[in-house]
């Protein structure tokens, strides 16, 4: 048995976008204490090889429809592990804190009273930001940048969105999981006034060697997705600090 203490712990560790070198020294530092890796299938599965050899590794596959029943499993899983003494590494693309449920997971480990350490990751974004040398923020451009859910899979939740605040944020809109619903969004943007000629640039597997960025505009967002086969994960900022710039 490895860890920190002589009981089990939970790491909810975020694995960056993809590229191995973008996970944190401490984000290593915990697989290599490892006895249990669950990874998300965005995860690379070169950064799972820190982990020791004897450790169980195991890829949660998506979760399809039963989003709520999965969540259930891992989280069981995850618990039951600690009890029994164990290491886990709970492994998630990105950074644990945004679009990662992690709410959900440390409440359910503070109810069972299993230790636990969240590890920062470089979310989605902010990577694909970097990666094709977009300025997020700039000057008096864009002093603001939100971080919006578009929802792949019909999701309900979509619809809470205030489309109208939206329109009028002062500053760059970075959508996640907006791959699938970017008719839905895009159009609900120009309902709410924002201007049809805002730059758009859609990131799909940012710092992957497959890296692919496209540009176009709010009233074509729909429509290149669709032209350019675009599936996700991807994310897809809007925003007039793109207009200045050559992507790459
Ligand atoms: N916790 C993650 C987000 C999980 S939600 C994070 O902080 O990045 C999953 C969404 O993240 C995808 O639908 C996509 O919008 C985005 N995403 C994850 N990896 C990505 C990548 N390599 N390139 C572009 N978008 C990515």
């Amino acid at each position: 048995m490895r860890g920190d203490l002589a009981g089990g712990k939970v790491y909810l560790v975020g694995a960056g976008p993809g590229d191995p070198r973008l996970i944190t020294l401490r984000g290593v530092e915990c697989l290599q204490q490892a006895d249990l890796v669950l990874f998300d299938y965005l995860v690379n599965p070169a950064i799972v090889g820190h982990a020791p050899q004897s450790a169980e590794r195991v890829c949660l596959e998506r979760h399809g429809n039963r989003k709520a029943a999965w969540a259930e499993s891992v989280i069981a899983r995850m618990i039951e592990e600690a009890r029994r003494g164990k290491t886990v590494v709970r492994l998630k693309g990105g950074d644990p804190a945004v679009f990662g449920h992690l709410a959900e997971e440390m409440a359910a480990l503070r109810a069972a009273e299993i230790p636990l350490e969240v590890v920062p990751g470089v979310t989605a974004a902010l990577a694909a930001a970097a990666c094709s040398e977009i300025p997020v923020t700039q000057g008096t451009s864009s002093s603001a940048v939100a971080l919006v859910a578009g929802h792949e899979r019909g999701d309900k939740t979509a619809s809470n969105l205030d489309y109208a605040a939206l329109a009028r944020f002062p500053g760059t809109l970075i959508f996640y999981m907006g791959v699938g619903t970017a008719a839905q969004w895009s159009a609900a943007l120009l309902r709410e006034g924002k201007s049809p000629a805002t730059p758009v640039a859609i990131v799909r597997r940012c710092s992957w060697p497959d890296q692919l960025v496209v540009r176009c505009t709010l009233d074509t967002v729909a429509e290149m997705v669709q032209s350019r086969h675009i599936h996700p994960p991807a994310v897809i900022f809007v925003g007039e600090v793109m207009k200045q710039h050559e992507l790459h």
